[in-house]
């Protein structure tokens, strides 16, 4: 098959895709994306469409980096495989644990590997249980999340989302508990100002431990940024709250940094970026760049040194830590560092795209526009000072991602929400781009709307 239409035809006939509304898929035909560079993807009928969204929020360095390719291939030939179970490991591994404990806040010097973002949160799941069995405190289980959060898709990782639609599918595990998001332009009240919204919601994390007893509640997990969820950059008073009640009670404090690690928000991890002190980092997308599967949880010292006092901890993937996986991150690394990515998400390409792109705060379709980094949201409503949806919620973020799309430019809709996460290469001229893409975005879907009398 070498034509649209026939992997068209193949791919309606015999792949079931995951997220997607699978016969209005197969009836339309998905786009195949043939091959990239740098921020461009082109599809097989030549179109160039500029990512927004790094792939799955994964591709920071851009596409087409020949030096990640070579590094994979020499690991490929040298030693393609092997495990770090029989008390063995490989030279891949030792180093990107170095340079891991190297990038990472001090308390950080200690790595799992594993093979992916969901098995990493499930590896964190038996890790933080483990850790308090070792310190004589089994009855230390519950792990708090988030409404909203998204922490993968296996059964474990997925009992810790809590995006209603999704993880309400499988029966989600126990001893997991759930509190508000700081979703202030979603869910805060009549007349509360984000300053305050921020501290209330971060008190439920108090009240939550109050209610179910500080000697069961193991673990506090949550994105410094919540990615999958919608792009909900926090009010300036939540991570201070979360952080000291972190630090007042004997729970431990995880922060997935899936998305916002590796230089996204504009330092190296999310977590800098709030001034929050985990015990536990979750990684994975980012520390490729996407160019190979790869996860890896970073526990601190004091956790490390239960873990080891405890002796063996009887988890591990058979794919955990790959060699060329792990050849890929180091080449990956190297080029971030190389190329001062992180630097210039925080005072360059982040500040470029963020004063343009705060300007559509003005749209009249528009409720807000945070940005940080480089990653952002558009709020889409029908009544900005009611902060109102639309009726169908979802119905209008779909309309307009579709158009987004027809206009060559990927972003993503979670809700009425507009998201976008562009490689951190991209540059001024390609930002101007994505700018002038998205406002065409929003002019057509207004226009649509008012079409449809959904807005006046
Ligand atoms: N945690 C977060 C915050 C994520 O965004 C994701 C993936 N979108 C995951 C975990 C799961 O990662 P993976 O898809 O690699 O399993």
């Amino acid at each position: 098959p070498s034509s649209t239409a026939e992997l068209r035809a193949l791919d309606a006939a015999h792949h079931l895709h995951p997220f997607s509304d699978m016969k209005s898929l197969n009836a339309e035909g998905s786009r195949i994306i043939v091959s990239a560079e740098g921020v461009w993807l082109t599809d097989s009928d030549g179109n160039r469409i500029l990512d927004g969204m790094s792939g799955l929020w994964c591709v920071n360095v851009g596409y087409g980096r020949q030096e990640i390719v070579d590094a994979v291939a020499r690991q490929m030939g040298e030693l393609p495989y092997y495990n770090t179970f029989f008390k063995t490991t490989h030279k891949p591994a030792i180093e990107l644990a170095a340079r891991l404990a190297e990038l990472t806040p001090p308390q950080f010097n200690r790595v799992f590997f594993t093979g992916s973002g969901s098995e990493s949160n499930d590896t964190v799941i038996k890790l933080v249980r483990r850790y308090f069995q070792i310190k004589e405190k089994p009855e230390k289980k519950i792990i708090i999340s988030r409404r909203n959060a998204y922490h993968g898709s296996t059964v474990a990782a997925g009992s810790l989302g809590g995006m209603a639609p999704m993880h309400g599918q499988s029966a989600p595990i126990p001893d997991i508990l759930h509190i508000a998001q700081p979703y202030w332009w979603g869910e805060a009240r009549q007349g509360e100002t984000p300053e305050e919204f921020g501290l209330r919601t971060a008190q439920a994390l108090e009240a939550a431990i109050d209610a179910m007893g500080e000697d069961r509640i193991a673990a506090f997990i949550a994105e410094p940024i919540q990615g999958a969820g919608g792009v909900i950059i926090p009010p300036a008073t939540y991570w201070p709250e979360i952080a000291r009640i972190c630090r007042e009670r004997d729970i431990l404090f995880i922060s997935d940094e899936v998305i916002c690690g590796f230089g996204r928000t504009g330092a190296w991890f999310g977590c800098e970026t709030f001034h929050t002190e985990p015990d536990i980092l979750v990684m994975a997308k980012g520390i490729t760049s996407g160019y190979m599967p790869l996860g890896a949880v970073m526990v601190a010292d004091r956790v490390a040194e239960v873990l080891l006092e405890g002796g063996d901890f009887n988890h591990g993937y058979t794919y955990s830590g790959h060699p060329a996986a792990c050849a890929a991150a180091i080449a990956n690394l190297d080029i971030m560092q190389r190329e001062d990515l992180v630097g210039r998400v925080a005072n360059d390409a982040g500040p470029y795209l963020k004063a343009r792109w705060s300007a559509f705060a003005e749209h009249p379709l528009v409720g807000e526009a945070p940005m940080i980094g480089l990653v952002g949201a558009l709020e889409l409503t029908p009544d900005k000072a009611g902060r109102t949806k639309f009726p169908d919620v979802g119905k209008v973020g779909t309309l307009a991602r579709d158009f987004s799309f027809k206009n060559g430019l990927v972003m993503r809709a979670v809700r009425d929400r507009l998201i976008i996460a562009p490689p951190l290469v991209i540059s001024h001229d390609e930002i101007d781009e994505l700018v002038a893409r998205a406002r065409k975005t929003l002019d057509d879907t207004y226009a649509e709307l008012r079409r449809w009398g959904w807005v006046r």
